[in-house]
């Protein structure tokens, strides 16, 4: 059965401390009767002891007699006690005898003792028996007393009244204690179930796509706070995702069908008759579609790139060598150009087909924005945190308002779109992208008109 998570905490806490408060007042009930007995033990151990001294002391050696009237009222009490006693002289007669004096209550009082106890203790397994005790006085026998209890102890009707209401006192405790425990675990379990039921609705929310939704991190716990800013966490990329996905599909979608649109335009003039197919004409439609599937190869690599399984196979790399294979692949430009590499080694740890993917990109956009008889280098730069390289080209720059977008999908300068220069403006996309899977970073700084610098860093740990 699925029980609510509030149901389950406070089921728990009620079940512990059921368990807890039934063990306490088992324990402290067993206790407190071990530590009773003891004392009645005790103290009826002194009891009989007491009646022994007080009649030894009433024996007067003159008269060699007893005072009668005192043994009488020491019986009595012994007997309204529990004991039965039977004093002797020394020469073996009957000075004192409960029995003789009221036969009736003696009899009574012994058998509601062994009820009593056969009723409330039948573990003591005791009975009635009489123990007799020699009377001395200056060491002298004087006498000797019998003494008729219930052994081994027994329990008065009092103590039995004491031990009911300790028996009470403890259940009462017991259920208070319980009822409080149950009330604070149900309060208690509210206060940890809401945030978590909060954060489960959140979550449903979050995959019925409503990612708007926030969840205020203030309860206190760092646990359910960090729970909270997950969600949270999650709701953004999520949010973020999502508006990059309609992006992304809607840049694809406009990058696309304006190229498609044209050369179906034509084709259809030439299938026409309306158009002549000659072959430069041809040739302008397969250029376009050699553009539209380079741009849809750009497309694969970017999401490749942006993908999170990129996985970089990395081995030192020294970025002075990899700058000048970079400047190699440049050797045969149609335009003139001066292309060079320079500056210290630095040894990184990163992927070197990426790496030079990441320099291509950035000269080809280079040697792309600079005019004929301009100047691209590439300048390495090693410091003891990371190794540095930078591409610059003094060629046609970009406005400082378009400075903080290049890196963004399809984002061409209205200069580069003039110049009809044919990228996508996915280049720099890639290279972003390769840049941050190796934990790097990218700057560019430009002047129009001067000229523009792409600094790469590429940390060392
Ligand atoms: P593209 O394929 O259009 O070059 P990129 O993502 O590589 O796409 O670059 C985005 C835009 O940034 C380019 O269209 C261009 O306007 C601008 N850009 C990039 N590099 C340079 C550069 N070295 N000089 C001037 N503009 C540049």
């Amino acid at each position: 059965m699925r029980r609510t998570l509030q149901t389950r905490i406070s089921l728990t806490i009620a079940l512990a401390v059921l368990f807890t408060v039934s063990l306490i007042s088992f324990l402290s009930n067993w206790l407190i009767h071990a530590e009773f007995e003891r004392y009645i033990r005790k103290k009826q151990a002194f009891a009989a002891e007491q009646i022994v001294n007080n009649i030894s002391h009433q024996y007067h050696p003159q008269t060699q007699g007893w005072d009668a009237e005192f043994i009488h009222g020491v019986g009595m009490y012994a007997l309204s006690d529990g004991y039965v006693i039977k004093l002797y002289d020394a020469r073996g007669s009957m000075v004192w005898d409960a029995e003789n004096h009221d036969m009736r209550l003696c009899a009574q009082i012994m058998s509601d003792t062994a009820r009593r106890m056969a009723e409330h203790r039948p573990d003591v397994n005791g009975r009635i028996a009489a123990a007799d005790y020699t009377l001395t006085q200056g060491g002298k026998t004087i006498g000797s007393l019998t003494i008729v209890s219930y052994g081994p102890f027994f329990f008065s009707e009092n103590d039995f009244r004491f031990l009911e209401a300790l028996n009470v006192m403890l259940m009462a405790i017991g259920i208070a204690a319980l009822v409080c425990a149950v009330a604070a675990g149900c309060v208690l379990a509210g206060r940890i179930s809401r945030p978590v039921v909060k954060a489960a609705g959140i979550a449903q929310e979050i995959s019925a796509g409503n990612y708007g939704i926030r969840l205020a991190p203030e309860t206190g716990t760092r646990e359910l706070d960090g729970l909270a800013q997950a969600m949270n966490h999650l709701a953004d990329t999520l949010e973020q995702q999502e508006s990059l996905r309609k992006r992304l599909t809607s840049d694809v979608a406009h990058e696309l069908r304006t190229p498609l649109t044209g050369v179906a335009a034509q084709l259809e003039a030439m299938i026409e008759g309306v158009w002549e197919a000659t072959p430069a004409r041809l040739q302008g439609c397969y250029e376009e579609t050699l553009r539209i599937s380079g741009l849809v190869a750009d497309l694969e690599r970017l999401a490749v790139t942006e993908s999170a399984q990129l996985r970089l196979q990395k081995t030192q790399v020294d970025l002075l060598a990899l700058a000048q294979t970079a400047c190699s692949r440049f050797e045969s430009l149609p335009k003139k150009i001066a292309l060079r590499a320079e500056g210290q080694r630095a040894l990184v740890p990163a992927d070197p087909d990426r790496l030079l993917q990441v320099m291509l990109n950035l000269l080809s956009n280079a040697i792309k924005y600079t005019p004929e008889n301009g100047h691209v280098r590439i300048t390495v730069q090693d410091t003891a945190q990371a190794g540095i390289f930078a591409v610059e080209d003094d060629g046609i720059g970009i406005a400082a308002h378009d400075l903080p977008l290049i890196f963004e999908r399809f984002y061409r300068t209205d200069q580069s779109r003039s110049r009809a220069t044919g990228g996508a403006g996915i280049g720099l996309s890639i290279v972003h992208a390769l840049v941050s899977a190796h934990g790097g970073s990218i700057r560019a700084q430009s002047s129009p008109g001067q000229g523009s610098r792409f600094e790469v860093t590429i940390p060392k740990h």
